[in-house]
């Protein structure tokens, strides 16, 4: 068996593979279209697909597939074989630059929301070479945008890709304001925190609530849970470490950095992370990521649970994207300097961050809304649906001190003159970490929290880039005109803390108290659910920012707002219709035949023992024909809400129908079935319950 060191990136066409394999002009040349973005001729397109060609073929692959994210949240590939007949009646392995560079995938069922007429359906994708081509299975996968003939984006890579040109562009002109010449670019990167569940595939198959719908609609809550908190970073069980052991294997393979994991809180539950890389690679990774686990779980005769919420009463499962800004030459714009010029810089970029956040609340909450996540944003264990920054007490005393000109305690006590003053240093306190905070400082990035288990993070990252490139944009825009460089520096982080002072929050977001205090002193936005937020994507002040820095079109975000809406509505109907046949089929049927056969075993004992009571059978049938009628009931109600859906006159009316009768429905159908779960004998119970699942991994 090879190294970790010889295994890593094995099955990837980088860097390493593109300059030994690869004519030393080609090579240069594809370093500057990857580097800087320069546009790539077909003789070179030509050198570079014969290169990947041999060398995937090396590799035993036969495939090729322009590797893509549709709007369903998911990728998508559409396999050709490399196969070229050649006169002899064999055949060759052949792979042009035009294949490399675009492909027309018969793609027309993808959502689109009304960009395609059905006439021009089919879109193109076009490869994104600053993304490393890879091997999965027998396949040679590039990694692509997809794309309308209109030019309009049908993917989330290409919003992604113009987020991080817009935030590159501004950012530009900040560190050329502070005398920085030799910077290129600056790029965003990202850390994301993977959390999961996994369980026996013997549990799942015999759960149609987790096939259907990645989640248990019923289940009682187990006599043990989470409540001891024994699981979190405990000893991980020898069937689950052998998992993470084929995981990390397969995920080095793909170049991806697989770094840490662990158990999380809840039973069954686990963590992966890996080390940061560029935004758009760290979203294929995490792509790539979410799919190999359920491929490897397949192998250990497991499922690995990606649904935000599979088990209620037991912690969901997020997706913590840790997020930084640097230039191409290394330096992390959010990291505090030695020198009071770099101090000045780290704390514009810093405001930059904290007037994006209050700014572009919105926008940042709706771009991690999934049915899936509502569950879970405002549930007791991940951040609210409010979005707050959470800076740490230094940073925040700092920028106290600068807002209100008062000596800032750190330093010799004077009153801070920004450029002039040198910053404390931000010693990184891990024991003071607020875990309870959407959006909190770490020291040198970002963590944003409200990200769900199985959301691409595309969305969250396109709209934090462009709501700080709009930052930068705003800030560049008055630097560049002003007479007195520092001191019109100086004026504006005092006005972005004063002006969005509201936004900090130090305290526990999981206290009603705050939300209390966040919405009617603070005027900060609560938006609960998908249906409460995905509507405020249109708001003019969003399509004004989004466009003008040429990250969507008005047409796109129309089309994003309804598909949203859409996959809200249609996995909950999915849901709702589970729940309705899961009663009718198992529940309902189960319940009868327990208590038939329990009133058949009394009437037995009391031809006996005529003097019997039977005071437990009949407390239990009585109490059970009441739940039924209850079920019965609640089910019904349940059916017509989802049938009144059809008299919604357009999505936006059935998101809220959905949220305000379906959802609502469904909740009220669990109660009396999760009743019945504790009442009913186990050998009855069509189901394996939440204590079996929880606790099935050995
Ligand atoms: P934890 O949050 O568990 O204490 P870390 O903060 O060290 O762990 O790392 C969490 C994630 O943040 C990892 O994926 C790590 O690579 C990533 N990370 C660390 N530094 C940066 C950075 N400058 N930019 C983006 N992500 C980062
Ligand atoms: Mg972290």
């Amino acid at each position: 068996m090879s190294t970790v060191p010889e295994m890593f990136g094995s099955m990837v066409f980088d860097d390493r593979d593109m300059r030994s394999s690869l004519p030393a002009d080609v090579y240069a040349s594809l370093r500057e279209t990857i580097d800087e973005g320069k546009e790539l001729d077909i003789s070179v397109a030509n050198a570079v697909a014969d290169a990947m060609k041999d060398w995937a073929v090396e590799r035993g692959a036969t495939h090729f597939t322009h590797w893509f994210q549709p709007l369903t949240g998911i990728t998508a590939e559409k396999h050709d074989s490399f196969i070229d007949p050649s006169p002899d009646g064999g055949v060759i392995m052949q792979f042009s630059g035009k294949e490399l560079i675009k492909g027309e995938p018969d793609a027309s069922s993808f959502p689109s929301g009304g960009l395609r007429a059905t006439f021009e359906a089919r879109g193109y994708t076009a490869w994104d070479p600053t993304s490393y081509a890879f091997i999965k299975g027998n396949t040679l996968c590039i990694p692509t945008a997809f794309c309308s003939y209109s030019g309009h984006a049908l993917d989330k890579k290409t919003p992604l890709l113009r987020s991080m040109e817009a935030l590159s562009k501004q950012a530009l002109r900040i560190l050329r304001l502070f005398g920085n010449d030799t910077a290129k670019r600056v790029v965003s990167s990202v850390g994301p925190e993977q959390e999961y569940f996994l369980i026996t595939k013997e549990m799942y198959d015999q759960r149609p609530d987790l096939r259907f719908t990645g989640r248990t609609l019923f289940g009682a809550k187990p006599p043990k849970g989470q409540e001891l908190d024994d699981h979190y970073f405990g000893a991980i069980k020898p069937g689950v470490a052998a998992f993470m052991e084929d995981l990390n294997r397969e995920l080095w393979k793909l170049g991806i950095l697989a770094k840490t994991e662990h158990n999380e809180v809840a039973p069954a539950q686990h963590e992966l992370a890996p080390i940061y890389t560029t935004t758009n690679i760290a979203t294929d990774h995490n792509q790539l990521t979410m799919e190999i686990m359920q491929k490897v779980a397949a192998r250990h005769g497991l499922v690995c649970l990606l649904h935000e919420k599979p088990f209620a009463g037991v912690n969901g499962s997020g997706k913590h994207n840790n997020w930084s800004i640097a230039t191409d030459t290394g330096v992390n714009l959010l990291s505090p300097g030695d020198t009071p010029y770099e101090n000045a810089q780290f704390l514009l970029f810093l405001c930059a961050v904290i007037k994006a956040v209050d700014d572009y609340q919105d926008l940042l909450r709706l771009s991690v809304a999934t049915a899936g996540n509502d569950h879970r944003l405002g549930a007791n264990e991940a951040p609210p649906a409010v979005v707050s920054m959470f800076l740490g007490d230094e940073l925040n005393a700092v920028l106290t001190a600068i807002e209100t000109d008062t000596p800032y305690e750190g330093t010799k006590k004077t009153v801070m003159k920004l450029g002039v003053d040198v910053l404390p240093k931000f010693n990184r306190d891990t024991t003071d970490r607020n875990r309870t905070s959407p959006f909190a400082f770490t020291g040198n990035k970002f963590e944003f929290r409200m990200l769900g288990s199985s959301n691409s993070i595309a969305c969250a990252n396109i709209m934090l880039n462009a709501a700080v490139a709009e930052s930068l944009r705003i800030y560049a825009d008055r630097l560049e005109a002003a007479d007195d460089f520092e001191d019109a520096l100086h004026d504006m982080i005092k006005k972005t803390i004063k002006d969005h002072r509201r936004i900090i929050f130090n305290g526990n977001g999981y206290d009603d108290e705050w939300i209390r205090e966040a919405t009617m002193k603070r005027g900060l936005s609560n938006y609960r659910t998908t249906a409460d937020c995905m509507p405020h994507l249109l708001d003019e002040k969003n399509v004004a920012m989004l466009t003008g820095l040429g990250v969507f079109t008005v047409e796109e975000l129309h089309s994003r707002r309804d598909i949203m809406l859409e996959n809200y509505c249609k996995s909950v109907v999915i849901e709702a219709n589970t729940m309705i046949n899961m009663v009718h089929k198992r529940i309902a049927p189960a319940i009868t035949r327990f208590t038939a056969d329990l009133a058949k075993e009394m009437k037995e004992k009391k031809d006996v023992f005529p003097e019997l009571e039977c005071s437990y059978e009949k407390d239990i049938i009585g109490r059970l024909s009441g739940i039924t009628d209850c079920i019965a009931k609640k089910c019904d109600e349940l059916e017509k809400a989802v049938m009144k859906l059809s008299d919604a006159s357009d999505i936006l009316e059935e998101s809220c129908l959905i949220r305000d009768s379906v959802l609502p429905k469904m909740a009220e159908l669990r109660v009396p079935c999760d009743t019945a779960e504790l009442l009913t004998a186990k050998s009855y119970w069509p189901f394996p319950t939440y204590g079996d699942i929880l606790f099935s991994v050995r």
